[in-house]
C-alpha cells in the first residue's frame, strides 16, 4: 500500500513531448505490477505450457482486434496502424518457437520461458545509443506484459475511465498504444507518465493531438492519488501537484500567453514565407510518421522536407517489402497540400539493427555501417526501399533524399542502383515518375567540401546540421559531456554551409537544410543570408520561424550574415545575433 501522503506545489522534471499547459485533475491509471512463478517442469507437461502460450498468442491477437474494431473515432482511428505492428510481433512464428524451444530445452513454465526470450531480445535494444530506436523496445514490452496478464489472469484487465465527468489528466506508468487508443481522448486534457521519451507512442499521439504532455517523469505515479490537481507545463517539461493559488495564478497567465501566442502563430502559419523585400524559401516539415501529417498541415509546411523512414523498420520484427513501403509512400504522396516529399533513405546501422541485418559489432557506430554505407552493402534491402518509393511516385511528388553522404562514388552507387530499380520496373511495366529528383543529405565535412563536384550529378542538397556539426566539430550529439560544445554558429560550421550553399547555387540545384537549426528562428536570418532554398524543421517550430522571414530584409541578412563570417568564436557571432534579433523582434528575443 502507498502512503497516502498529499503533495503541494510539488515540482517534477520529466520530458515535455507535446506543446501547452494545462490544469486540472488527476486520473490515475494503474494496472499493477505483473509478476509469475518460475517452474520447473517435466516432461509430460511440455504440450500444456505450449498450449497455454498458444491461446496467451490467439486471445491477444483477438483483443487487440476487439480494441481496433471498437474505435469510432477517425482522429484515434489514425493511430490504430501501431496496434498492426503489435499483432505482427505476435503473429511471427521465429518468436514463436523461440519460446516453445525454451520450453522444451530449460524444462521451465511458459511464462519463464517468454520471459527469457524477450530479456534476450530487450537487452539487444538497451544498447542502441539512438533513443528512437531504444524507444522501440517498448513495443516488445507491452506485448510481453499483455501475453503474462493472460497466461495468469486468463485476460488483460482493462484500462477504463470510469466515472468520469469533465475532462482528467492521465497519470500512468507508461501507456502502450493499445491503451491510448481506447482511453476516452475527448476527455482528456494532459498525459503524464514515469517512463517514456520523445518518440514514445504517447508522446507522438499527444503530439499529433495536440494535448500538452510531459513524460519520463520518474515516480509520479506513486506521488499523486486521484482528485489531485496537477499542472503539466508541456514546453518546460514540468508537473506541478497540488499547486499553490500563486503558481496556479502564474500558470493561467502562462496559459493564456501561449493561447494567444498559438492563435497568432496558426494565423502566421498560413502565411507564405517570404522576407520584406521579396526573398521567398520553402518552409517544409520533418517527420517520422503518417500520423503527424494533419500538424504539418495545419503549421503551414509546404511540404516534407525529411521524411525519416526508420519507424517503417523498426515497428516490425521482418524488414519491410517493397509493398510495405510503397503503400505507406502512397498515402504521403497523394496528399494534395504538399508541393514535395522527401523520402530519406534508411538512415541506421551499426549495432542499432543487430535483429533484422547481420552487421559487424561497431566501437563507434556513428562513423561506422551506417545509413548509405549500410543500404550500398546490403542491395536487397535498398532495393525494397528504392522501388517501393519509385512505384508511389507515380501518385505525387515525392523525391528520394540519400543520407550520410561522404564521397562521390556512394553517390554514383546510389543512383546505379536507383537506374537498376528503374529498368526493373520499366521491364514490369508498373509506373513511376521517371523524372523523380535524387538528392544527398550534406552532413559529413567532406561532402561539403566537395559539395561542387557532388552538385553536379545530384537534382538537391539537404544539409543536416545536426550531424554535420557532430562531424565537424568532434562532437557526440548524445554525449552531454560535450554538449556545449555544440555550435551552430561555429566559424567552421557557418563556413561549411556557406560552401555547400554557394556550391548548389553555382550549380543551379536547390539547396535545403533539415537539421535542428532550421527549426531555430534566431539562426533564420543567418540561413536567409546564405539564400537558402528551403528550411525543413518539426512543425510546432514554423510560426516562428517564418515570423522572423516575413520581419526581415534580406539584404539586412546578408549584412548580418558577413558580420558574422568575420568573428572569430561562436560566442562573438551569437551576441551580435542576439542583440540584432532583441532588437528586431523584442516580443520574441531577450538579449543573450
Ligand atoms: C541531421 O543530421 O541534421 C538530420 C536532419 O538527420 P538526423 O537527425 O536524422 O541524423
Ligand atoms: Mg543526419
Amino acid at each position: 500500500m502507498r502512503e497516502e501522503e498529499t503533495f503541494t506545489n510539488k515540482v517534477l522534471k520529466g520530458i515535455g513531448v507535446s506543446s501547452g499547459i494545462t490544469s486540472g485533475r488527476v486520473y490515475l491509471l494503474e494496472r499493477g505490477r505483473v509478476s509469475f512463478a518460475k517452474r520447473k517442469i517435466r516432461e509430460e507437461n511440455f504440450d500444456k505450457e505450449i498450449v497455454k502460450f498458444k491461446h496467451a498468442i490467439n486471445n491477444a491477437i483477438d483483443e487487440l482486434n476487439t480494441i481496433k474494431g471498437a474505435v469510432t473515432d477517425d482522429e484515434i482511428r489514425k493511430h490504430a496502424f501501431i496496434i498492426d505492428a503489435h499483432m505482427l510481433i505476435l503473429q511471427d512464428t521465429l518468436f514463436h518457437d523461440e519460446v516453445i524451444d525454451t520450453i522444451r530445452t530449460e524444462k521451465i513454465n511458459a511464462e519463464w520461458a517468454l520471459d527469457i526470450v524477450v530479456s534476450r531480445f530487450l537487452s539487444g535494444f538497451e544498447k542502441v545509443d539512438d533513443p528512437y530506436l531504444r524507444e522501440r523496445g517498448q513495443d516488445i514490452k507491452y506485448i510481453y506484459n499483455r501475453l503474462i496478464r493472460i497466461m495468469i489472469k486468463g485476460k488483460e484487465s482493462s484500462l477504463e475511465m470510469q466515472g468520469i465527468r469533465g475532462k482528467v489528466i492521465i497519470v500512468a506508468h507508461d501507456l502502450s498504444p493499445a491503451d491510448t487508443i481506447q482511453l476516452n481522448l475527448n476527455r482528456i486534457s494532459g498525459f503524464t507518465t514515469d517512463v517514456g521519451g520523445r518518440t514514445s507512442h504517447t508522446s507522438i499521439v499527444a503530439r499529433a493531438l495536440e494535448i500538452p504532455a510531459v513524460v519520463g517523469v520518474g515516480n509520479i505515479t506513486s506521488l499523486v492519488k486521484n482528485h489531485d490537481n496537477i499542472i503539466i507545463d508541456g514546453d518546460d517539461g514540468l508537473v506541478i501537484i497540488n499547486p499553490s493559488r500563486k503558481v496556479q495564478k502564474d500558470y493561467v497567465v502562462k496559459q493564456l500567453h501561449l493561447k494567444s501566442q498559438k492563435k497568432e502563430f496558426l494565423k502566421i502559419a498560413r502565411l507564405r514565407a517570404e522576407t520584406q523585400d521579396g526573398f521567398r524559401l520553402n518552409v517544409g516539415a520533418n517527420i517520422e510518421l503518417l500520423a503527424e501529417m494533419d500538424l504539418v498541415e495545419r503549421y503551414g509546411a509546404v511540404g516534407i522536407g525529411l521524411y525519416r523512414t526508420e519507424y517503417l523498420y523498426l515497428s516490425r520484427k521482418t524488414l519491410p517489402t517493397e509493398m510495405d513501403h510503397y503503400h505507406v509512400y502512397r498515402k504521403l504522396a497523394e496528399n494534395k497540400s504538399l508541393q514535395y516529399v522527401t523520402v530519406r533513405t534508411l538512415d541506421i546501422g551499426g549495432d542499432k539493427f543487430a535483429s533484422q541485418i547481420e552487421v559487424p559489432k561497431e566501437i563507434n557506430p556513428a562513423m561506422g555501417l551506417r545509413a548509405i554505407r549500410l543500404c550500398i552493402r546490403e542491395i536487397g534491402l535498398f532495393k525494397a526501399q528504392l522501388m517501393g518509393i519509385l512505384r508511389a511516385s507515380a501518385y505525387g511528388p515525392l523525391r528520394i533524399l540519400i543520407p550520410m553522404v561522404s564521397g562521390i562514388d556512394e553517390v554514383r552507387k546510389a543512383k546505379d542502383v536507383i537506374r537498376e530499380c528503374k529498368e526493373e520496373l520499366r521491364e514490369k511495366k508498373i509506373n513511376f515518375n521517371e523524372e523523380i529528383k535524387v538528392g544527398v543529405m550534406i552532413e559529413v565535412p567532406s561532402a561539403c567540401m566537395i559539395s561542387d563536384i557532388i552538385a553536379k550529378e545530384v537534382d538537391f542538397f539537404s544539409i543536416g546540421t545536426n550531424d554535420l556539426i557532430q562531424y565537424s566539430l568532434a562532437i557526440d550529439r548524445i554525449n552531454e559531456y560535450v554538449s556545449y560544445l555544440y555550435e551552430p554558429l561555429h566559424p567552421a560550421v557557418l563556413r561549411l554551409i556557406k560552401q555547400t550553399i554557394d556550391s548548389a547555387h553555382f550549380n543551379k540545384i536547390e539547396v535545403g537544410l533539415c537539421g535542428e537549426m532550421a527549426g531555430e528562428p534566431l539562426y533564420t536570418p543567418i540561413l536567409i543570408g546564405m539564400g537558402i532554398d528551403e528550411l525543413s524543421m518539426n512543425a510546432y517550430a514554423i510560426p516562428r520561424v517564418k515570423k522572423v522571414i516575413r520581419g526581415i530584409d534580406q539584404d539586412y541578412c546578408k549584412e548580418l550574415l558577413n558580420e558574422l563570417l568575420i568573428k572569430n568564436s561562436a560566442k562573438e557571432g551569437e551576441y551580435i545575433l542576439k542583440k540584432e534579433m532583441a532588437r528586431l523582434f523584442p516580443a520574441d528575443f531577450v538579449q543573450g
